[in-house]
């Protein structure tokens, strides 16, 4: 939690940028326009808080992160980033067309981001984002040269004259300059393989794809189709999201390789993945599936990657069609554990069952499976075709898809393993701070938006008790927000018109504050008897929750004012179904 002092500052911060973002336009005009950057690059948000891509590494799970402690503070950039002030708001992008060559040696970038976009009110003004010390080359509306003005990670774009609501517009976005390499997988790095060849790859979620290209970067508004083009020394493969469209040889030493996107698709999601890459191929129904590894990984991928037939078929039995079939999907071997680049996943596993090398929820059960190809595949459904609007709200990218990988368990093993999947996560859930956190400030959630929040949803299967209602609702759901950007309460909202039930105390008891709700037992008032009430921070708490014995369970409806039922069990025999309900007992 933020304590007081810090929220009042944070408070005046906020205030701050209020101002700075309603400033009328023609008062910034009288301000330097065009004016270079001239102080050194400020960190962004997720230079401090490392990219929650996978989930937290082997060693990150056994000590504290730093987003689980405490929120960190917004600085000036990631306020920029993070709030969607009035010259996001005012228009919705429509197309992005980022054509950039890459130099290896100088390790370098330069290029332009073509951004269409319709107004949807009047203004002379929006806001892009590109982030030091990568140089603005130039803004072009046609042939007029646009102004603008850097702050931090953001540009403020000026039009000589207002754009219309309703009309679209677009925009050449010329820049260049070396890009930083920060965060836990870097943003971009330039390195090299283990064969010496270039090995050039991007993951850059929390930390933005502002990183290394012009774009709006922030969650609420995507792109509806994207147009790629990479052009990389000419004995480089470059891979990317989408379908392969042609490989080009410029003359000049450089191939250019263009790809479409069919598809919405973030900003974090969009991915060069450029090395000394082979090529192999399978088809599942109407999906084609494309496989890229380094020249030396090749028979050991062959076999691990067969993987990605099963998992896409267990998902399309719970959800319906893989989201992207016109694009594809593609697995690319990447120089970290794993990124869900949408139809490009990217993958460093070492090829093994686990999460590199480990049973990574120590019930004997994640060995079976390649946890970076389970898990980050199941982002295709949850964070890249239903999107959370707002970083505070990522739980319904990591909660759902470590849930996902419960139903990969359920659909090849059972119920049963399922359920001690799940379980074994319970280690890993620190309950500190609640899992959705500040909007509008660019703060990733503590880990617990992945333990806790498939142990919610579990949760909630078993609120229902009924499990032909449970995946109706799971398919639906998804069919319902697909391509979307939402936030939770569009879920609690879903889940209660199409349950009948008001879940919105249970969801944010488990969303939105730091403890779980806790079974309090009362025995010996009388013989015979137990009494039992929820302890819980929200004030009309009420779940349904099994008690008894295990084989022998009974269900009760305890709410946050004392009830009694009859039981013959001792104190010590009254057992809570704490597999299915992730709950605390308290028995006095
Ligand atoms: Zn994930």
């Amino acid at each position: 939690m933020i304590d007081f002092v810090s929220r009042l500052k944070l408070i005046a911060q906020l205030a701050a940028l209020i101002a700075l973002l309603s400033f009328p336009a023609a008062k910034m005009d009288a301000q330097a326009q065009n004016t270079p950057a001239s102080q050194p690059a400020t960190p962004a948000a997720g230079a401090q808080t490392a990219p929650p891509a996978a989930a937290a590494p082997p060693a990150a799970a056994q000590r504290p992160r730093s987003t689980d402690d405490a929120a960190v503070l917004p600085d000036r950039a990631a306020m920029l980033r993070g709030a969607y002030g009035p010259f996001r708001a005012n228009n919705d992008l429509l197309y992005y067309h980022l054509d950039v060559r890459v130099d290896p040696d100088d390790k370098s970038l330069k290029g332009k981001n073509t951004i269409r976009f319709r107004m949807l009110q009047d203004g002379t003004r929006i806001q892009l984002d590109l982030q030091e010390p990568l140089q603005v080359d130039k803004i072009l509306m046609a042939s007029t040269e646009l102004k603008y003005q850097r702050d931090t990670g953001a540009v403020f774009i000026d039009f000589p004259q207002t754009l219309h609501t309703g009309q679209v517009y677009s925009i050449d976005f010329y820049y260049s300059g070396h890009p930083r390499t920060t965060g836990r997988f870097g943003g971009i790095t330039f390195k090299t393989d283990p064969a010496g060849h270039t090995w050039i790859n991007t993951a850059c979620e929390g930390i933005g794809a502002s990183l290394w290209w012009p774009n709006k970067d922030q969650w609420r508004d995507e792109v509806e189709e994207m147009d790629l083009s990479v052009e990389i020394p000419n004995n480089l493969t470059d891979v990317s999201n989408g379908k392969f469209v042609a490989k080009t040889d410029l003359g000049d030493g450089y191939t250019r390789w263009d790809w479409h996107i069919h598809y919405p698709i973030n900003n974090y999601d969009v991915s060069l993945n450029i090395g000394d890459y082979v090529h192999f191929s399978d088809q599942l129904g109407d999906v084609p599936l494309d496989f890229y590894v380094l020249p030396a990984d090749l028979d050991k991928a062959k076999v691990q990657f067969a993987q990605a037939r099963g998992m896409i078929e267990a998902y399309q039995h719970y959800f319906g069609e893989y989201p992207f079939v016109k694009d594809g999907y593609k697995l690319v071997e990447a120089p970290y554990s794993g990124m869900e680049h949408q139809s490009a996943v990217t993958y460093g596993n070492l090829f093994q069952n686990g999460y590199l090398g480990r049973d990574w929820t120590e019930v004997g059960i994640s060995p079976r499976f390649d946890f970076i190809i389970i898990h980050e595949s199941g982002h295709e459904w949850f964070g890249n075709s239903i999107t959370a609007a707002d970083p505070a709200d990522m739980w319904i990218h990591e909660g759902w898809t470590t849930y996902l990988e419960s139903l990969y368990v359920e659909y090849r093993w059972g119920t049963a393993d399922a359920i001690k999947y799940i379980n074994g996560y319970k280690p890993k859930v620190r309950n500190l701070r609640p899992i959705v956190g500040e909007r509008g400030v660019n703060a990733e959630p503590p880990a617990d938006q992945y333990f806790k929040g498939v142990l919610m949803l579990n949760t909630l299967r078993s609120v229902l008790n009924n499990d032909p209602a449970w995946w109706k609702l799971l398919h639906d759901l998804y069919q319902h927000f697909k391509y979307q950007n939402i936030l939770t309460e569009d879920i609690i909202a879903y889940f209660n018109q199409h349950t009948g039930l008001d879940l919105t105390p249970v969801f944010n008891q488990y969303l939105r504050h730091a403890q779980i709700p806790r079974l309090e037992l009362l025995f010996g008032e009388a013989p015979g008897m137990v009494m039992y009430k929820w302890r819980a921070d929200e004030e009309n708490f009420a779940m349904p929750v099994r008690v008894g014995t295990p084989g022998h369970w009974q269900t009760i409806h305890p709410t946050t004012q004392w009830q009694s039922m009859q039981t013959l069990l001792s104190k010590d025999d009254f057992a809570v179904d704490t597999d299915h309900f992730y709950i605390d007992v308290n028995k006095q």
